[in-house]
């Protein structure tokens, strides 16, 4: 009763929707972007053989690349949109949505051709989101239960689906890149880390065996969910402890730990390692071990 469909995003990443088919109607899990068309197509196609109606779209969560079809899919069904509460006016406006995610810090990163192209331009025809989540509530599509789970810091509002009678987590980016050019990223590493936590949790008590993303292959045991998860806790301390390091001398701007902390990384700076710089240099001044005096940042 779960279904991906996949088309190569770049590299050896995919870009993959679900559906959850019920005996009464079906869930899609994300719509894709501008340029993905054949592959929603494909998942409707499907709907269509099975005589199950899509009453819903649940956006994981309200980047482009998971957001950009939902006016192209309401157009041909009845489907409602579903999202997490925080995500409302970025899935509703493009503008707002790449001005927020991309340009959050004009004065370092300034708008450009590329960045319109691989951001902006990749957004359809928004649709209105019906509901806003924030995880807990469930779907009774037909026959099973379908929970939804929150794992926001990728965002500051992300939702997966959790399948309980196949044990099987339905996420959008929570288990973030690790092996790509650039940081994939999180804006809020405290909530990042609960997020992962809320995952290795239904691990331990035996509720998710199997894990579906966005964007990495299927994960089919236990032991390999949680190595995963494990990688992107790591990951989280290994940054968190590099940015505490590169402002331990003299005091330094947001662009300059970026630019420090992307090179040492071995990541191209851009938009998305800025923010998640700038979420660890707030969640560290707010826990008392750097400080920030004209907007320069230190560590204590
Ligand atoms: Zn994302």
């Amino acid at each position: 009763m779960i279904y991906g469909f996949e088309r190569p995003l770049f590299g050896d990443i995919a870009l993959r929707i679900h559906l959850v088919v019920g005996d009464r109607y079906a869930v899609m899990i994300d719509t894709g972007m501008l340029g993905f068309e054949d592959m929603v197509k494909q998942a409707l196609d499907f709907l269509n053989q099975q005589g199950v109606p899509l009453a819903f779209i649940v956006n994981t969560h309200a980047h482009h690349d998971h957001i950009g079809l939902n006016g192209w899919v309401q157009a041909q069904t009845a489907a409602r949109v579903i999202g997490h509460a925080w995500g409302r006016r970025w899935t509703e406006d493009p503008d707002t949505n790449y001005q927020e995610f991309v340009l959050a810090f004009p004065d370092i990163i300034a708008d450009s051709q590329a960045l319109r192209e691989e951001v902006r331009d990749t957004m359809g025809i928004p649709a209105p989101v019906d509901m806003g989540v924030t995880g807990r509530e469930h779907f009774y599509p037909g026959g099973f239960d379908v929970e939804l789970i929150e794992l926001s810091g990728h965002v500051l509002g992300e939702v997966g689906l959790l399948v309980a009678e196949d044990k099987t987590l339905i996420t959008g980016d929570v288990l973030i890149g690790l092996n790509l050019p650039m940081f994939h990223g999180y804006v809020d590493p405290e909530q990042f880390r609960k997020s992962l936590g809320t995952i290795r949790d239904l691990v331990t008590a035996g509720r998710v065996t199997r894990l579906r993303s966005a964007h990495l292959p299927e994960l089919h045991d236990p032991a390999e969910i949680m190595e995963h998860v494990a990688q992107r806790e790591q990951a989280v301390r290994n940054i968190e402890s590099l940015i505490l390091d590169i402002a331990r001398g003299d005091a330094l701007s947001l662009k300059e730990i970026w630019l420090r902390t992307s090179d040492a990384s071995g990541k191209r700076p851009e938009f998305r390692g800025l923010a998640m710089v700038a979420g660890h240099l707030r969640q560290q001044c707010r826990g008392g071990r750097m400080e920030v005096q004209r907007d320069r940042y230190r560590t204590l």
